[in-house]
């Protein structure tokens, strides 16, 4: 026999493409088009459906970047289509090789009823109209632009620089018959075709499918698909027919559309990209009664519900119905590397409780596909949460290592673990091709222990979500030799079934870190240091507001901080916090911040003149869980003048600070070249070593600027060792002033009276491209390891490079702190703004290792936002010298919140109180259910067991262990409310809700 293969699978590709496809809608009329071009921005149907409408045509350009289109499509279904099935095709310019990204339309009808998305590879619409009767339907077309997200300056990103030229021609918009039998054959010769191409050339099965195709495209008149059709797929039937494997692997595909909060677009397009996609799964529910969709995101649908109201009651219509899922239970699908603990707590509390409010669903999974690597934090609070289960797959994209498990256990700081899948398809956007079916059994790793996976299948992005024809590979591949078991499965009914399908999965402990973008830990600073800042804004007016509250000297404000939170955890989005959208998204999340900030000032400014009462002293309140300067932990003192620093003493252009308990002496360039800790009687600083340097590195990384940092960028560095200025500034304080490259630095140094902590208050001025700006600490300890704090605790990475898996944590994430140390003796470097970070390790002079720490505080890549860190920006930071790790977390809570001196007359006692200094309060606030009950959640912050008393200052009749929710644990403590002790396992997290009596 001689082999023809080539031959025929060439063939089956032209027929397929040129004439198979095509033919689905061979009989159209065109549709008259009336456009009218929306000033501004989007507005709703009503306003535009009564606009004056000019008249247009197929080919016409439409869509300055941003901007919105109305079309009104009529037409007549001509009388000869009786008995057809009749669409109208929609193309508004579509680029089909990218399914989202681009243009997309919403379609209403006359009354302004949502129809359906019109998205790129989805672009057909419903035509109920009969025969001879008129057709009318409403378009809501965006123009939004194309940014290609593999990287290149684009002004398209604001629509203040992307300019006003039309960037779409509508393509078409036809009547058309929809051939039904020749997108059936379409699908038969898709599934095997692609299954035919993924089995080896030594199967037999190979060979009878392609004689099958060969078969049916003898039996297709090229001239005639449609009245061909059928005769061909009767051809296909027998391969088709034929029954999986007994070991085929088991693929539950899930519905779903992975669709970005902001990104290479603004929130306010989200808005309508989610009623896009929510209407067109809605009406393929319609027509496909086995076909579930999972929807993550609480903020999405509460987007649909405010915004498209008559998309949202198809949505809750079917949610009911068990068919469209809320998944995840998050507010948003947030990064995990940089939310604080109380944030990443509220994702949960916010998200589920609008599912279980809005539908009576509580998600048992967690659902994060895409976000940039996942904190050891996550599997306690993922199980304080109520949740079982958690799902991603983003640790595929590692550059180096392959992460060795797709079904396992994932095991965090505190010790709990949570059953975990990777599906091993390796997208979240699946189409359900052969190809990628092929792809998740033949990488799955547990196969001979576990035999199923998940595949997350449908567009994103604004591609509109599952399409019927993933629907139809579905169907063709729930029992199809040579190809895995395809069924249609929710989140819950996989993760169920994988469970019991594997009751002893291997067990993964620590982090998950993503080995690649390690620079959104640091692009986009206004950003990050707005997250932070709220965060603690948030902190400190629950807990004033419910000291307030419960004194009776003031209203809880639960609507607003309510609303304050949402607003926080929307922004901690997976492209927003990471800094990782355009600039149009980033100016927008400033600008929410400040408003933010302003709102919640004026909030515990309230709340905290109701406390100090009416006086002529000065109170002031610590809301750091311990004591500082006389003041109790959430407590407040009435507090006299402090005492000054003594000045810095000048030698030969050296400036020496010496507060007792340390002495720094920085020299004509500015540079720490002595940190004298005069407690423990040791230099800081390795011989000949200088701190408080700063360094410049070039950072183009080969691929996503704004996320990815490259390890090659050290090999190339600039000291900054010029100083323009270096001189006293006030009590305590030394200024230092440099300028390099097109920017300036201006420094304080601060040494105040009774701190063992040197502070550095850094302005920069910047205006490079494509550098990073690290300031360095080299350290005289000699550390193998550093230590990190992340939600309620932190994490060891190491700081040698042995493995690979070592070597690529060379940019880690560290909230407020980040710890070196020998035994006996540590250093810590708080930031009151900063997450990223790296730690090395060099000869030290004399013999032995030094240990540098660097805080990486800003970076400018040019994609997605061009303009990315330009200007003026502040950072506050210092050392923490002889800092064990509970050293460690008392800086890093006082760096983040400083004490507020307010007039009045009176202390005010902390509403509580904790005697073991290892267990923190993360919280005090009053329940969410407004009882008046107050909740508080407390930590173990070392890693060690702990036994603390906590004393209330009220009397209190109840005390209750709750989840996340307040809502009480099965197995919860109930300690004796007048004698309140609890013992803590390393880093466990406990939420108590007081009963006042
Ligand atoms: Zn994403």
């Amino acid at each position: 026999m001689h082999d023809d293969r080539a031959l025929v699978e060439a063939r089956l590709a032209r027929a397929l493409r040129e004439r198979i496809r095509p033919a689905v809608y061979a009989r159209s009329v065109p549709l008259t088009v009336a456009a009218w071009h929306a000033p501004g921005e989007p507005v709703p149907f009503a306003e535009a459906a009564g606009q004056e409408y000019a008249p247009t045509a197929a080919g016409e350009p439409w869509g300055p970047p941003w901007g919105t289109t109305w079309f009104r499509l009529t037409g007549t279904v001509p009388a000869e289509w009786a008995g057809e099935t009749v669409e109208a095709v929609v193309d508004l310019g579509f680029d089909a090789d990218r399914p989202g990204f681009q243009c997309e339309g919403l379609a209403y009808t006359p009354d302004g009823a949502p129809v359906k998305g019109l998205n790129p590879r989805n672009a057909w619409l419903p035509v109920a109209a009969r025969p001879g009767e008129p057709y009318e339907v409403l378009v809501e077309a965006a123009a939004n632009p194309l940014i290609d997200y593999r990287g290149y300056v684009t002004p398209l990103g604001d629509p203040r620089t992307a300019g006003t030229a039309p960037m779409y021609r509508l393509a078409r918009a036809d009547l058309a018959v929809f051939e039904r039998e020749v997108w059936e054959l379409a699908r038969d010769v898709e599934v095997l075709d692609h299954l035919m191409r993924r089995l080896g050339t030594h199967e037999p099965r190979r060979f009878e499918i392609l004689r099958a195709l060969e078969r049916a495209l003898d039996a297709l008149d090229l001239q005639d698909v449609p009245g061909t059709a059928a005769r061909a797929r009767e051809r296909l039937a027998g391969v088709l027919a034929s029954p999986a494997h007994a070991s085929a692997h088991r693929i539950s595909a899930v519905g779903h559309a992975h669709i970005d909060s902001a990104w290479l677009w603004p929130m306010r397009e989200t808005v309508r990209k989610v009623a896009r996609t929510a209407a067109n799964v809605t009406a393929l529910m319609e027509d496909h009664p086995g076909f579930r969709f999972a929807m993550s995101q609480a903020q999405q649908l509460a987007w649909i519900k405010e915004h498209h109201p008559g998309v949202y009651e198809r949505v809750k219509k079917h949610v009911a119905a068990g068919r469209f899922v809320p998944a995840g239970g998050m507010w948003v699908e947030s990064d995990t590397n940089m939310p604080g603990g109380e944030a990443m707590a509220r994702q949960f509390v916010h998200g589920k409780r609008f599912f279980i409010e809005e539908f009576g669903v509580e998600p048992a999974e967690v659902w994060l596909p895409d976000s940039f690597g996942y904190s050891a934090a996550l599997p306690q609070i993922v199980t304080l949460a109520g949740s079982r289960w958690f799902l991603t797959q983003k640790i595929s994209w590692n550059q180096v290592n392959r992460f060795p498990h797709h079904t396992f256990l994932w095991e965090g700081i505190d010790g709990t673990r949570v059953f975990t899948h990777f599906p091993p398809v390796d997208t979240y956007n699946s189409d359900l091709s052969g190809t990628e079916l092929a792809h998740a059994s033949d990488n799955f790793a547990e196969k001979g222990r576990a035999t199923r996976s998940l595949v997350p299948f449908g567009y994103g992005d604004g591609g509109g979500g599952p399409t019927r024809e993933m629907l139809a590979r579905a169907a063709r591949t729930a029992d199809l030799e040579g190809s895995p078991r395809v069924e249609l499965h929710t989140p819950e009914e996989f993760f169920r079934a994988a469970e019991a399908d594997y009751p002893d999965p291997p067990v993964w402990s620590g982090e998950l870190y993503l080995e690649l973008h390690r620079g959104t830990y640091t692009s986009q600073a206004r950003t990050k240091q707005g997250n932070r800042r709220s965060e603690h804004l948030l902190r400190e007016a629950e807990l004033w507001c419910a000291t307030a509250a419960a004194h009776g000297l003031a209203g809880y404000p639960y609507d607003r901080l309510d609303r304050l939170w949402k607003r926080v955890l929307l922004h901690q989005f997976h492209d927003v916090l990471p800094g990782s959208s355009i600039a149009w998204v980033h100016r927008e999340a400033e600008r929410a911040y400040a408003e933010i900030a302003a709102e919640l000032e004026e909030i515990i400014d309230g709340a905290l003149r109701a406390l100090a009462g009416e006086g002529g002293g000065t109170v002031t309140f610590n809301a750091a869980p311990h004591p500082r300067d006389g003041v109790p932990a959430l407590g407040a003192a009435l507090t006299g003048e402090a005492p000054p620093s003594p000045p810095a003493a000048e030698h030969d252009g050296t400036y020496v600070l010496d507060n007792g308990l340390l002495r720094v002496t920085v020299d004509r360039r500015g540079l720490v070249v002595s940190l004298l800790d005069l407690v423990a009687g040791r230099e800081v600083l390795p011989p000949g070593a200088a701190g408080n340097l700063l360094q410049i590195h070039p950072d183009l990384p080969n691929h996503w600027d704004a996320w990815d940092i490259d390890p090659f960028y050290r090999n190339t560095v600039t000291d900054l060792v010029d100083a323009e200025e270096v001189a006293p500034a006030g009590p305590g304080a030394i200024r230092v002033v440099r300028a390099f490259g097109s920017s300036s630095v201006r420094q304080t140094l601060r040494l105040r009276p009774g701190a063992r902590r040197l502070d550095i208050e850094t302005q920069v001025d910047w205006h490079e491209t494509e550098k990073i700006l690290k300031a360095a600490f080299p350290l005289d300890v000699q550390a193998d390891r550093s230590s990190s704090e992340i939600q309620y605790g932190h994490v060891h990475r190491p700081a040698h490079t042995n493995t690979s898996w070592d070597a690529a944590r060379f940019e880690i994430c560290a909230h407020r702190w980040i710890h070196v140390g020998e035994p006996g003796y540590g250093v810590a470097v708080v930031n009151d703004s900063t997450y990223g970070h790296d730690v090395t390790r060099q000869p030290r002079t004399g013999g032995g290792t030094a240990t540098t720490v660097r805080l990486s505080l800003l970076r400018a890549p040019r994609f997605p936002d061009p303009e990315t860190d330009q200007g003026l920006h502040r950072f506050g930071y210092a050392l923490v010298p002889g800092a064990a790790i509970g050293d460690a977390v008392r800086e890093g809570y006082h760096a983040n919140l400083p004490p507020r001196a307010v007039p009045g007359g009176r202390a005010v006692p902390p509403l509580v109180a904790v005697d073991d200094p290892a267990v923190v309060v993360e919280a005090v606030k009053l329940a969410d259910d407004r009882s008046g009950d107050i909740v508080v959640r407390l930590y173990e912050s070392l890693g060690g067991r702990a036994a603390a008393r906590l004393t209330c200052h009220l009397p209190v009749s109840g005390v209750q262990e709750c989840d996340l929710l307040e809502r009480p644990l099965p197995a919860g403590r109930t300690p004796d409310p007048g004698e309140i002790t609890l013992a803590l396992r390393p880093f466990e997290i406990v939420t108590l809700r007081l009963t006042p009596a």
